[in-house]
């Protein structure tokens, strides 16, 4: 989350100050609305109750002056005959009760009371001088008399109506009525309405909250006081004044103050009102209403509050909308970088195919040319193999010759010598000659069948007496071993191996041809054979002090055509086929590493059973 910028810290500070001064001016322009038409509407009511008190006073404006009918009373006036006193205080009485005023009474011209309703009453009003009463002094002069005040008897508030009672043109007493207005409190009382009547001194005598009664609206100063206070007009009371505060003219005869407001427990604590004011006709008075400003302060508020919270939320609703074409603007260039990235590397995508199907048909036509190279390969190796099987044909002729020819030329030579023995009459020497010949024709039929069954493979089996077996091969070699004076050392322990005989034969032959051939350019050519019995096997070793064979040699000896003999002489065979043989009866041929000079080979063979048995003690 991104920390706010200076400048948003800011922009958030004028806005909540924007938010604030527009709640002002929402509170303040609905408190100004609501006091305007709370105002027009307390216009109205107080014209109402205006005319409602006006009304109130009306009813009793008449009656002083009906006085002036009773001829009772016109009689005391006019001191003529008895003085009927108490036909007058009858009278007055019973006019009392049936217009329902407080009291009425009589005056003379100087201000006594000649007779009264209350006359009963020990306060009655009767014999008290009230010439000061200023309503007594507006009737005497043919005015109407209009006077609230407290009783200076009973010390009760009273409106006092007055009326010049004339005789014969002059006026001979003063009728007074007193009525009380506590009608018109019960009556705002239950309309729950505020409201008071304040005189012509400012003093509330009319009032819906009986603890304003005789407060005065305006300050008194000490001159005004002691006047009132000498006219008795409100029987002593202090007059204090009522605590307005905060007073605000809001309009002709309209005012917004605070006031003192009973609670309802008994406590009186400030409140708003709007005071509104009108003259009561013919009176010297004044009817304010107080409308309570509360409600209207409170609905002032929650406009106020309203108006910065619909404030608030335009602007939350601006920033999220400025914010959610921020989030659309990044989303769309985001998408738009995204297909500008898609679009490169769907275009990489295609380059890189191509580049790929480029490979892929060079790939193609490296593998047509590899596969016409591996044909032309294979049509060599194939040619190669053709001619390693004519060479192979061409030394496996030459190796049955050379397995053959030896005999062969014995075969010659002997038949040669055989045809001298007999044209000269050694019959014996030419008889041994011809077995002999036979012996030699009967080995290469056998050795042609070894050699097939060399080409065949496998062991048919059979067993081979070492000496015999070695006495025929040394039978085969005879004319190499006698064309050199070799000396052939043999030392065999009689024993029958597990091998054909012609095969052993045909091992033995090779291991002899071979150390005749190595010792060939030795001065004193030794050949030795040893063969022994160690446990079930029948050791032969072929030892010679010829050339010995070098590392190269050692490390190839067993290989097919391997040889190092020149002009055609060797086939690389011997060894190969000896050690084939002597792997097929179960036995092992090897090149004794140990030998000192020349080389020796050691040929193990498995015993036979028969061997074993002859040979366990
Ligand atoms: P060939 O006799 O036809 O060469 P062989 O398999 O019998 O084939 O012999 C392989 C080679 O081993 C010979 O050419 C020769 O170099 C070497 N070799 C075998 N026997 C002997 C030995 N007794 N002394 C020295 N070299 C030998």
């Amino acid at each position: 989350m991104n920390t706010p910028s200076l400048r948003q810290w800011l922009l958030a500070a004028l806005l909540l100050c924007v938010t604030l001064a527009l709640g002002l001016v929402g509170y303040t322009l609905s408190e100004r609305l609501g006091l305007k038409a709370q105002a027009d509407a307390g216009a109205r009511q107080l014209e109402l109750h205006t005319r409602a008190v006006e009304s109130e006073l009306d009813k009793y404006t008449y009656l002083p002056s009906v006085l002036e009918l009773e001829r009772s009373v016109q009689t005391l006036l006019s001191g003529v005959g008895d003085a009927p006193i108490a036909a007058v205080n009858q009278y007055l009485e019973g006019l009392r009760e049936r217009s329902g005023s407080r009291a009425i009474f009589l005056m003379d011209v100087n201000g006594h009371v000649l007779a009264s309703s209350n006359w009963r009453d020990p306060d009655s009003f009767i014999g008290e001088d009230l010439a000061f009463r200023p309503y007594f002094k507006d009737a005497l002069l043919g005015r109407p008399g209009r006077f609230y005040g407290l009783g200076t008897t009973t010390g009760e508030a009273g409106y006092f109506l007055a009326h010049g009672l004339r005789a014969e043109g002059r006026i001979v007493g003063v009728a007074v009525v007193k009525v009380r207005l506590d009608a018109l409190e019960a009556r705002w009382q239950k309309a729950r309405l505020e409201a008071f009547v304040s005189d012509e001194n400012g003093i509330i005598i009319l009032s819906s909250d009986a603890t304003r009664r005789l407060k005065s609206v305006e300050p008194l100063d000490e001159e005004s006081r002691a006047r009132l206070a000498r006219s008795l007009q409100y029987y002593g009371f202090p007059l204090d004044e009522l605590q307005f505060s905060q007073r605000e003219s809001v309009g002709p005869g309209a005012e917004r103050l605070i006031l003192g407001q009973d609670d309802g427990y008994g406590d009186r604590r400030p409140a708003r009102y709007l005071a509104q004011s009108l003259a009561v006709t013919d009176t010297p008075w004044h009817l304010t209403l107080l409308t309570p400003l509360k409600d209207q302060r409170r609905e002032s508020i929650v406009h106020g509050v309203l108006v910065a919270f619909g404030f608030a939320l335009l602007v939350f609703l601006l920033i999220a909308r400025n914010e959610r074409r921020k989030v659309v603007a990044t989303r769309l260039a985001a998408r738009e970088a995204l297909e500008t990235a898609n679009d490169l590397l769907e275009k990489r995508i295609a380059d890189r195919t191509k580049a790929l199907r480029n490979s892929n048909e060079r790939l193609k036509s490296q593998i047509r040319e590899r596969r016409q190279a591996e044909q032309t390969l294979r049509k060599a190796q194939d040619e190669l193999v053709r001619a390693e099987k004519l060479a192979t044909i061409g030394q496996m002729s030459t190796s049955i010759a050379h397995e053959l020819n030896q005999p062969l030329a014995a075969l010659r030579t002997l038949s040669g010598n055989t045809i001298r023995f007999l044209e000269r009459g050694h019959l014996e020497v030419a008889d041994t000659n011809l077995r002999t010949i036979n012996d030699l024709v009967d080995r290469m039929g056998r050795i042609i069948a070894t050699l097939r069954a060399f080409a065949r493979g496998g062991d048919r089996g059979g067993q081979a007496e070492v000496a015999s077996a070695l006495g025929a091969a040394r039978g085969v070699l005879q004319q190499r071993f006698e064309n050199r004076p070799i000396r052939l050392d043999c030392q065999v322990t009689p024993g029958c191996v597990e091998i054909e005989q012609t095969r052993l034969e045909q091992i033995l032959v090779n291991l002899l041809s071979n150390a005749l051939d190595a010792v060939e350019s030795s001065a004193q050519p030794v050949i030795e054979v040893r063969g022994q019995v160690i446990d079930d096997s029948y050791r032969l070793r072929v030892s010679d002090n010829g050339t010995g064979i070098d590392t190269h040699g050692r490390q190839r000896l067993f290989e097919p055509f391997f040889t190092t003999k020149l002009g055609g002489h060797g086939l690389g065979l011997g060894l190969t086929l000896s050690a084939q043989l002597a792997a097929a009866a179960k036995g092992q041929l090897s090149l004794d590493e140990q030998a000192g000079s020349g080389a020796s080979f050691l040929l193990t063979l498995p015993l036979s059973a028969v061997s074993n048995r002859s040979t366990s003690p």
